[in-house]
């Protein structure tokens, strides 16, 4: 499969994880692709893995997505990589980074609020900054944001009022930024996700997990590979009349 662009994927370290599914699908659709992660030794080698198993280009390298000095250093390593013709120009970004929180409002403090705030809303910003403007001058681009159902109905999954706050934030910069570049090529759109099965709910308990997947209509929660299809079309050539929308994937649990 010849590779002509590269997706890149924020958050796709963690074993289990969403983003690790995302970037293979990517390279199954044959993206070339970059990996920015926390760890950035992590980073490379599962870069390399989902790579080697594709044949496609890869790279992996540290950014804390809420630290600007960070993912300028990553921005950077990337388009050496790029001049190089070790890796073809960037056409996807998918903004997965994100933590969330489980802490009842009253028991928040302002740390927790900026930190959940930082890694999810300003993570998302950031990294967006850094990697838009090659796409504007290639004209194509496909930006997908990670949100959440905890944004559109309250929580009510796990995370609660920093998370569910900073994924809407996510939805109001995807609309504002794809009404802003919405004739340059590059679209912009965002993922809602209900409750997937990954590491992220950090204290969950069987009791909670069994409560999350019966109070979703299918039954269960999602597959990271079911999260994964959603970016890979979003990705897609075909998704070049989606522009600011949003994709809701939540097993029937928050229909609007
Ligand atoms: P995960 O914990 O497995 O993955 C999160 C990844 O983000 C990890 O690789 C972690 O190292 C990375 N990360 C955290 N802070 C970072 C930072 N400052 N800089 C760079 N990387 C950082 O969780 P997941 O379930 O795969 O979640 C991925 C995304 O999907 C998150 O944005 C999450 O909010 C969102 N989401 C998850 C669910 C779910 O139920 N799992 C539902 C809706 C949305």
């Amino acid at each position: 499969m010849t590779t002509t662009r590269t997706a890149i994927v924020t958050g796709a370290a963690s074993e289990r994880g969403i983003g690790m599914a995302v970037a293979d699908r990517y390279a199954a659709d044959g993206w070339a692709i970059v990996i920015l992660d926390l760890d950035g030794e992590r980073a490379a080698h599962v870069a390399a893995e989902i790579g080697a198993r594709h044949g496609v280009a890869h790279f992996g390298t540290t950014a804390n997505v809420a630290d600007e000095a960070s993912v300028e250093t990553a921005r950077a390593a990337v388009a050496a990589e790029v001049e190089a013709g070790r890796l073809p120009v960037v056409g996807t970004l998918a903004n997965i980074a994100g933590i969330t929180s489980p802490v009842p409002f009253l028991e928040t403090d302002l740390a927790l609020w900026n930190t959940v705030m930082a890694v999810n809303a300003t993570g998302t910003y950031l990294v967006t900054k850094a990697f838009l403007p090659p796409m504007l001058e290639a004209g194509f681009g496909r930006i997908v944001n990670m949100s959440s159902v905890s944004a559109q109905r309250g929580g009510g999954v796990f995370g609660k009022v920093p998370y569910s706050a900073a994924k809407a934030a996510i939805l109001g910069f995807t609309k504002a930024l794809a009404r802003e570049i919405a004739d340059s090529g590059v679209t912009v759109n965002s993922v809602t996700p209900g409750a997937v099965d990954t590491n992220i709910r950090v204290g969950t308990t069987p009791e909670l997990e069994a409560r999350i997947a019966a109070d979703i209509p299918i039954g269960r929660v999602a597959s990271t590979d079911e999260i994964a299809s959603v970016f890979a079309f979003l990705s897609s050539d075909g998704a070049s009349y989606l522009q600011g929308t949003n994709i809701d994937i939540n097993g029937g649990s928050h229909m609007h």
